[in-house]
């Protein structure tokens, strides 16, 4: 069982991330946010997949404007990602946006902090600190021999936080982002001994889908793992529906959450008698939409399938041009291998 970090309770729109709330899966929008029905509908098609929080980013006046539309059409929270603009933040503000992504240490003057802090405290609206190695303070950078170290970002990310609690300000969510997992295990690992604070993780400039997959894999896997993470964002050089898809997977990998049908498969072998490759690919694509908490099996002979199928609530056993159904490690029919798949979907939506 992993043990998760005890962090503060922090309510994002109808989302709740710290504590003991569910790990929250977010992404963001690639459309531009001023093209109000793009956005919309990318966040409606991310919300389909599971995407629980959303960020769009908001580089103008018009941008925030464009926010109060997004929103009244979208049923998830949405969160602006602004960079250095108080009069961008206080618009996104009167705008409802759900949580504010923007550095304190960024905005300028002390007197617009206190405008800006005033604002969300009065509205119950979250701010995440955003650290990225890659655009470290100069006088931090020069701390550590101009390196970027994971040290460094957490130096940065202290900064920003003093900053909203010297205002009593302390609905914070931090993030510290680097392109390589060794940086960001680390800054995570230091800060979450220095702060309760909750946590948005992900490994920054992961890479296309592949690449992506395996960085972000390992990089949240060992955070969570250590009970770090309270909502994370996998990137991904794709569709950021894909970034969903994995950051669901992630999650159930680890028993963290739970969504729609497991499907275990075997490596396939010289004993594969049946097309157990496509078999599998099909099964999971029927399955796709299901939300429903079992676990099936896909298995390419009687050797090794039935100890599986013992585990799983429902199995498919191969074997040459037939396939046996097997429920919770017992036979349930022999079918043949072109109605096999009809046969198994039925079983399971009758499950
Ligand atoms: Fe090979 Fe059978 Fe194991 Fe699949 S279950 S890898 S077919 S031995």
């Amino acid at each position: 069982m992993i043990k998760r970090n005890k962090t503060r309770k922090i309510k994002i729109g109808n989302v709740y991330i710290g504590g003991n709330s569910p790990i929250a899966i977010q992404s963001m929008c690639n459309t531009d946010t001023h093209d109000v029905k793009a956005t919309v509908a990318q966040i409606r098609k991310l919300t389909q997949a599971g995407c629980e929080i959303i960020r769009i980013t908001v580089p103008d006046i018009q941008a925030a404007q464009a926010i109060g539309k997004i929103k009244s059409q979208i049923s998830i929270p949405l969160v602006a990602d602004i960079h250095f603009s108080a009069d961008v933040a206080m618009e996104a503000i009167r705008q409802g946006v759900d949580k504010l992504r923007i550095n304190p240490g960024n905005i300028g003057s002390e007197e617009k902090v206190v405008m800006l802090v005033k604002e969300c405290q009065k509205k119950k609206i979250p701010i995440r600190i955003g650290v990225n190695a890659g655009s470290l303070e100069k006088d931090i950078l020069k701390k550590y021999k101009g390196k970027a170290t994971a040290k460094g970002m957490v130096d940065s990310a202290m900064r920003h936080i003093k900053i909203l609690e010297k205002y009593n300000f302390y609905d914070i969510v931090i993030s510290m982002k680097a392109s390589d997992i060794e940086r960001t295990i680390e800054a995570h690992r230091l800060l979450s001994k220095k702060v309760n604070y909750p946590m948005h993780i992900g490994v920054t400039e992961a890479g296309t889908i592949f690449r992506g997959t395996i960085v972000s894999s390992i990089g949240l896997g060992v955070l969570l793992y250590d009970g770090i993470g309270d909502t994370l964002r996998v990137s991904l050089t794709a569709d950021p529906v894909e970034e969903i898809r994995v950051a669901w997977e992630i999650l159930k990998s680890l028993g963290l959450r739970k969504r729609g049908i497991a499907v275990t498969s075997c490596p396939t072998c010289g004993r594969t008698e049946i097309d157990l490759i496509s078999l599998t690919k099909k099964v999971e694509k029927k399955l796709e939409g299901i939300d429903k908490d079992i676990r099936v099996a896909v298995m390419g002979c009687v050797v090794n399938g039935p100890g599986e199928a013992q585990e799983a609530d429902l199995a498919i056993i191969g074997g040459k041009g037939v396939g046996l159904i097997m429920k919770h490690g017992k036979l349930l029919k022999k079918v043949n291998e072109k109605d096999l798949l009809k046969e198994f979907i039925k079983e399971i939506k009758e499950f």
